[in-house]
C-alpha cells in the first residue's frame, strides 16, 4: 500500500519575485514527497514566505506568523517554517520573539527547506508553477544595487544576480513546455540585467533570444528602471509579434528636487525625453508606473507638479504608495518629514485624477478587436480576460461575455463597452 503523503501548505506575502522562490520551494518539497494543500489547518507543514519591503508588509508577514502559530499550537501542524526577505532583515530579532518558529531561513537557506523535510537529495532550482498552468514569472536576476534612498531591497536582496541567458532561455522552454501561454519577465530591475555576469547590460539580447521560441504566445516585461530605455530596445519590442506592447517603468516622482533626494537615477528632463521616444517609437504602448507620495520635503509645489505631469502624461495604468519612513534607509532620517494626514490626502488626489484618466482612455478600445486570454471563469458564459495591454493581478481585466472558453485560452473579442478601469467585451462572431 501507497504511504499516505505528509502534507504542507504556504503562504506567500509581496511580489511576484518572492512568488517565484515559493516555487521552487513547493517544488523541492513535493520531490521529497510531501503534497500541497489549499487549506493551512490540514497541513502538517506549514510554511509562510514572507515580505520585508516596508512595515505594512512587515506586519502582514508577522500576522500571518503568529496566526500560523495559533495553528501550530492545536497540534496538526508539526513544523512552521518561515523564509524571505523578513527574515533576511530580522533573523535575531524574529528567533528570539516567535520562538515557536521550528526554523527561519534567509534567502540564501531557502534550498535547507528541502533537508529539512528529511532528503538526503541535492538541492535542484525546479520550480512548482503557483499562478495559473498559462501564465509563470520567469525572474532574470535577483538583488539591486540602484540604492534609492527609501528603499531596504539592496540590503535584503544584495548585489545584481543574474542568471545566463542560456539558463533562462531553457527555463522559458520548459515553462513553455508545461503549457505556459505568457512569461512574465521579472527582476528588481530588468533593465540590469547581465551587469554582473557580462559586465554591460544584455537585457535586449536575452529578449531576441526568447523571442525565438515558438510556443510562447505573450512574453510581458515588468519594472524596466526609465534609464534603460533605449531605442534599440523599443525596436526589439515593436518588431516583436511575442513581446506584449506593454511596459512596467516605475517613476516614482517628477520633481527634481525630490528624484535627487530619492537617490533616482533620472531627472524630469530625463524622463520626459524617454516617454517622448516611446511615443513616437511605440505609441501604442502601454504604461504601467508607480508613484511614491510624501516623501521627505516634497512640498506642495513638488505635488502639484507631479499632478500635472500625470494630467499630461495619462499613463495607462498608475499605482502610487504613500511614503513610509523605512528604519535603515538614507531617506528615513531626512528632515521635513510629512504627516500621514497629508500623504493621505495628496495620494488620495492623484489617485482620483488617475480614475478619471483611466476611464477616458479604456474609452478609445469601445469597437476594437483584441487578442483575450481567459484567466478565470466566473459563471456560466462570463469570464475575466486580459489583453496584451494588461499584467495579471495589478491591472485591468476584460470582462467577457456571451462566451464558451477554457482558462487559457487566447481569443478573439470585440470591446463593446468600458468601466473605470475595466473593459467588457463579446467574442468576435466568425
Ligand atoms: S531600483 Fe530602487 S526601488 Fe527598485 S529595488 Fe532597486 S533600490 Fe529598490
Amino acid at each position: 500500500m501507497a504511504r499516505k503523503k505528509a502534507l504542507f501548505y504556504i503562504e506567500t506575502l509581496g511580489c511576484p519575485k518572492n512568488l517565484v522562490d515559493s516555487e521552487v520551494i513547493v517544488s523541492n518539497i513535493q520531490d521529497v514527497g510531501y503534497e500541497l494543500v489549499n487549506n493551512p489547518k490540514s497541513a502538517e507543514v506549514l510554511i509562510v514566505n514572507t515580505c520585508g519591503f516596508i512595515q505594512p508588509a512587515k506586519e502582514e508577514s508577522i500576522d500571518v506568523i503568529l496566526d500560523f502559530v495559533r495553528l501550530k499550537k492545536e497540534g496538526k501542524c508539526k513544523k512552521l517554517i518561515v523564509v524571505g526577505c523578513l527574515v533576511q532583515r530580522y533573523k535575531e530579532k524574529l528567533e528570539k520573539s516567535i520562538p515557536e518558529v521550528d526554523f527561519f531561513l534567509g534567502l540564501d537557506e531557502i534550498s535547507e527547506i528541502k533537508h529539512i523535510c528529511n532528503s538526503k537529495d541535492p538541492f535542484e532550482d525546479k520550480r512548482f508553477i503557483l499562478t495559473p498552468k498559462h501564465y509563470a514569472y520567469l525572474r532574470i536576476s535577483d538583488g539591486c544595487e540602484n540604492f534609492c534612498s527609501y528603499c531596504t531591497i539592496p540590503f535584503i536582496r544584495g548585489p545584481v544576480r543574474s542568471k545566463s541567458i542560456d539558463e533562462i532561455v531553457n527555463e522559458a522552454k520548459q515553462l513553455a513546455d508545461q503549457g505556459v501561454k505568457e512569461i512574465i519577465i521579472i527582476a528588481q530591475d530588468i533593465g540590469n540585467y547581465g551587469v554582473d555576469i557580462y559586465g554591460e547590460r544584455r537585457l535586449n539580447e536575452l529578449l531576441l533570444d526568447l523571442d525565438k521560441i515558438d510556443d510562447i504566445h505573450w512574453l510581458r516585461l515588468l519594472y524596466l528602471n526609465p534609464q534603460h530605455i533605449t531605442k534599440k530596445l523599443l525596436f526589439t519590442i515593436k518588431d516583436s509579434q511575442r513581446i506584449c506592447k506593454y511596459l512596467d517603468i516605475p517613476i516614482q516622482h517628477i520633481s527634481d528636487n525630490i528624484l535627487k533626494k530619492m537617490n533616482r537615477k533620472t531627472s524630469k528632463k530625463d524622463l520626459i525625453q524617454a516617454l517622448g521616444m516611446i511615443n513616437d517609437l511605440v505609441p501604442e504602448l502601454s504604461i504601467r508606473t508607480t508613484f511614491i507620495v510624501g516623501f521627505p520635503g516634497e512640498t506642495e509645489k513638488d505635488f502639484e507638479e507631479l499632478l500635472d505631469f500625470v494630467q499630461k502624461q495619462k499613463f495607462d495604468h498608475l499605482g502610487a504608495f504613500t511614503y513610509f519612513q523605512e528604519e535603515g534607509t538614507k531617506a528615513a532620517s531626512l528632515p521635513n518629514q510629512i504627516t500621514e494626514d497629508i500623504k493621505q490626502k495628496r495620494f488620495e488626489k492623484l489617485m482620483e485624477v488617475q480614475k478619471v484618466i483611466s476611464q477616458d482612455s479604456l474609452e478609445r478600445f469601445i469597437g476594437k478587436k483584441l487578442s483575450v486570454i481567459v484567466d478565470k471563469k466566473i459563471k456560466p458564459k462570463i469570464y475575466e480576460c486580459r489583453s496584451e495591454f494588461d499584467a495579471p493581478d495589478i491591472d485591468g481585466i476584460v470582462f467577457l461575455e456571451e462566451a464558451d472558453a477554457n482558462v487559457g485560452d487566447i481569443i478573439e473579442v470585440e470591446i463593446v463597452n468600458s468601466l473605470e478601469y475595466d473593459l467588457i467585451a463579446h467574442p468576435v462572431k466568425k
